[in-house]
């Protein structure tokens, strides 16, 4: 691969096929099936006028994401602020699957499930190289920690990988790579912010498993349908470069991937349980009481007001939960994958074919996953081999 920008070309061309099919498909208004495959055509061309356009405000960076972001239907997942914490939920656990109460144990006892582990500060590492010698880095990294199956995988997916690698904005963003996926006609864009650290190579990685592995489930979701395990294949890549970058002896950049990952996938989850305590208290509700149920949590954040608190929330609640279970389920996997690489990999295509509207208990126990962070032996030996590099590093 040597383009680092998106075909405009093409995804010009894709809306005009779209076009031209939903036009066909409106000459015949009787065919009881018209409705909805304009429905669903016109969802592609949406993606597709979201993607040129994404690309072309990504090029001006005095201008802000926002706007175009949240305004298209593929925006829509991230755009939840105003929908209360309780809404999002409910909408996840009840309405779209069948699942056992016992799921919300996971988020209200999650606060606890790491004893009190606190995480060391360590920055990422800067990494000065050009866009080619990433992606050689990238290639290393697939060759050092592959296996048969996902080498397989590369092949049959990598000309359908569109790439697109540019300058971090100037403003704060938050979203470090994104990974779009057309079904209709086999495509993914991913695109990637570069900031110049070890992080670009943990983005990289992680959008490029999306890209190999996401598209396997679709026949069982619709689109915005949030998934279990939708981000195994991502929570996976970060475990794996983690580790790529131990075996090189770079334990402080093993470091700086896990625990980064650790507290976006796990102690952010936190926010989850602020949903329900807030959603339970929603009458009782005082500042003073919330910042001090934060306080013995030992969280340290103080909230001067209500919308604060929501604003804090703008992560939906749902879409946290679906990291949080991928996190547990990589774990699993790469225990996994320390002792039979090739299994582990066979596993990730075999879960993500899975049918989702199983039932997610049985889906885990199917499966070998804990998915309850209190009962999940690979998150402690995570911890611990984290709590282990803490140690090896003040001394060095
Ligand atoms: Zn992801």
């Amino acid at each position: 691969m040597t383009r680092y920008h998106w075909d405009l070309n093409k995804i010009k061309g894709r809306i005009k096929i779209i076009e031209q099919t939903i036009e066909a498909t409106q000459k015949h208004p009787n065919n009881i099936y018209a409705e909805y495959i304009i429905q669903n055509l016109t969802q592609f061309k949406d993606l597709y006028h979201f993607l040129l356009h994404y690309y072309s405000i990504s090029k001006t960076s005095a201008s802000s994401y926002d706007p175009p972001f949240y305004n298209s239907t593929v925006g829509k997942a991230e755009k939840m602020i105003e929908e209360s914490p309780k809404e999002k939920l409910n909408s996840f656990l009840f309405n779209s699957h069948t699942i056992s109460k016992s799921l919300i144990n996971i988020s209200t006892n999650g606060l606890n499930y790491t004893n009190g582990y606190s995480i060391a500060e360590v920055n990422p590492s800067p990494l000065y190289i050009n866009n080619q010698d990433l992606l050689e880095l990238f290639n290393d990294f697939i060759h050092q920690m592959g296996s048969p199956s996902l080498f397989h995988k590369i092949d049959q997916e990598k000309t359908h990988i569109e790439l697109n690698i540019q300058k971090a904005p100037n403003y704060f963003y938050s979203m470090d790579g994104c990974c779009f996926d057309d079904y209709l006609f086999n495509e993914k864009y991913i695109n990637i912010f570069r900031s110049n650290t070890i992080k670009d190579m943990v983005t990289l990685c992680h959008e490029f498993f999306h890209g190999f592995y996401s598209n396997l489930n679709l026949k069982y979701t619709n689109r915005n349908e949030l998934c279990y395990f939708s981000e195994l294949e991502g929570s996976f890549a970060n475990l794996l470069v983690a580790e790529y970058y131990r075996q090189l002896g770079q334990e402080e950049n093993a470091y700086y991937i896990d625990s980064t990952y650790l507290e976006n996938y796990i102690l952010r989850n936190f926010e989850l349980n602020i949903g329900f305590l807030l959603a339970k208290q929603k009458r009782k509700f005082t500042l003073e009481r919330f910042n001090k149920k934060l306080q013995k949590k030992n969280i340290e954040i103080t909230f001067t007001d209500r919308d604060e608190i929501f604003e804090y929330l703008t992560e939906p609640a749902s879409l946290l939960l679906c990291y949080n279970l991928s996190y547990l389920a990589s774990l699993d996997l790469f225990e996994l994958y320390q002792k039979d690489r090739e299994k582990a990999f066979v596993k990730l295509e075999k879960i993500k074919e899975m049918d989702y509207h199983q039932h997610l208990i049985r889906l885990s126990k199917e499966n070998g996953f804990t998915f309850m962070e209190k009962d999940c032996p690979s998150l402690q030996k995570h911890l611990k081999k984290l709590e282990k590099s803490k140690k090896d590093m003040s001394l060095s």
